[in-house]
């Protein structure tokens, strides 16, 4: 099996409502979707959502580097079994840095994207899961957390009783606005005391302010925050770690192993926010993973708002393969987007559970007349046939 074409789709679905938090509110997904085909006809499908104030990248540089980079390397290699395209998979970001030293460290996203094609190409051609890679399974299913997002203390209320009665028991909730004390105070109420409550300021404050303000929700018994501060003040987070017992978890700040190595050398957070579409798809995000578990950090596996099918799937066999995660976000499907873009519905129900997928690549059926219509731009990469 050798793949012989690859055709990234920018592609903006729309959502149902409006998501927003303190570095950007959006209404339509910005995605990037990569849909590749082998000589033997089968079809794997790939997804990324570039962030430049997440990861620097966006969809030009995704485009650009899946083109000079990743794709001919991919393109070169004919896999004879299962394994030796787990192999091609696995190694593609180090061959593309041997020829190209001056690549740019974090390239997660483009790597993500062409990465769930692959995979998904040669789980349906080899007839295998990716939930494979992972080995045993971990847990029988998953309970996937809800968001509230930066909205007024009216919205947040009614999101919130929406959540209890839908039986969810895992919450983040955006802050870093003036009434962040307000919210969590009337999350916590209408959540009721068991609920698992956390927070993400998406690098709203400094470290004072971040002082002051953890020690002001502590009451609500919060049990992380994520990104308190900027990303690149890796020294205040370090201080910040050390200055409160809330665990602080790490987002914008950790996007490569580059990144994992330098929080760790600092001891400069408690917990990873580990995203495909930000660490470099299943391996890259499992590398980081395992390397956590060596150092005693906690992980947290995370997704971008606006999320496909595609995404959910890979995240789904990923939360289900690897161990000790604390806390499992994606799968928001239609609660967030008009329309999914699959057959099955990934979308989390009561509880927030999710369940196995079963079936060859990511265990999906991808329906492409759900996203023509919203297709911006579309890049053919290569066709050798
Ligand atoms: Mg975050």
């Amino acid at each position: 099996m050798k793949p012989v074409q690859c055709e990234i789709l920018e592609v903006e679905l729309p959502f149902r409502l409006k998501f927003k938090h303190s570095l950007h509110e959006r209404s339509t997904s910005s995605s990037v979707l990569v849909r590749m085909t082998a000589d033997t006809g089968d079809v794997g499908w790939g997804e990324a959502l570039p962030r430049e104030y997440v990861t620097g990248e966006t969809v030009r540089s995704v485009v650009d580097v899946n083109e000079n980079h990743l794709w001919p390397i991919l393109q070169e290699n004919r896999a004879a079994s299962w394994e030796e395209a787990l192999d091609f998979a696995k190694n593609l970001e180090k061959k593309a840095r041997e020829r190209h030293p001056g690549l740019p460290d974090r390239i997660g996203s483009a790597r993500c994207a062409i990465e769930l094609a692959y995979l998904d190409l040669a789980g349906k051609h080899f007839r295998r899961s990716i939930g494979e890679i992972f080995g045993q399974r971990k847990r029988e299913w998953i309970e996937y957390s809800g968001v509230i997002s930066g909205d007024s203390l009216m919205k947040v209320t009614k999101t919130s009783l929406k959540m209890r009665l839908g039986g969810l028991r895992f919450v983040k909730v955006k802050v870093g606005g003036r009434d962040d004390k307000e919210r969590i105070k009337r999350i916590r109420f209408l959540m009721g005391p068991k609920a698992d409550i956390r927070i993400d300021a998406n690098a709203a404050w400094n470290v004072t302010e971040a002082i002051a303000a953890i020690q002001s929700l502590k009451q609500y018994n919060i049990s992380s925050i994520e990104q308190p501060i900027p990303a690149d003040d890796y020294e205040g987070l370090q201080a910040l770690t050390h200055a409160v017992t809330t665990p602080i978890m790490v987002d914008e700040s950790l996007c490569s192993m580059t990144d994992a190595r330098k929080l760790v050398t600092l001891d400069a957070c408690d917990y990873f926010n580990i995203r495909l579409s930000k660490c470099g798809g299943i391996f890259g995000s499992l590398e980081i993973s395992d390397f956590a578990r060596n150092q005693d950090k906690g992980c947290q596996l995370g997704c971008q708002v606006g999320e496909t099918a595609i995404l959910s799937a890979a995240g789904r066999h990923f939360a289900m393969g690897v161990a000790g995660l604390k806390f499992i976000e994606g799968s928001y499907g239609t609660h967030l987007l008009e329309q999914d873009i699959s057959k099955e519905d990934l979308t989390f129900h009561r509880r927030g559970i999710g369940k196995p997928l079963h079936g060859p690549g990511l265990g999906i059926n991808v329906i492409p007349e759900r996203i023509e219509p919203h297709v911006t731009c579309r890049h053919q990469l290569g066709d050798d046939k």
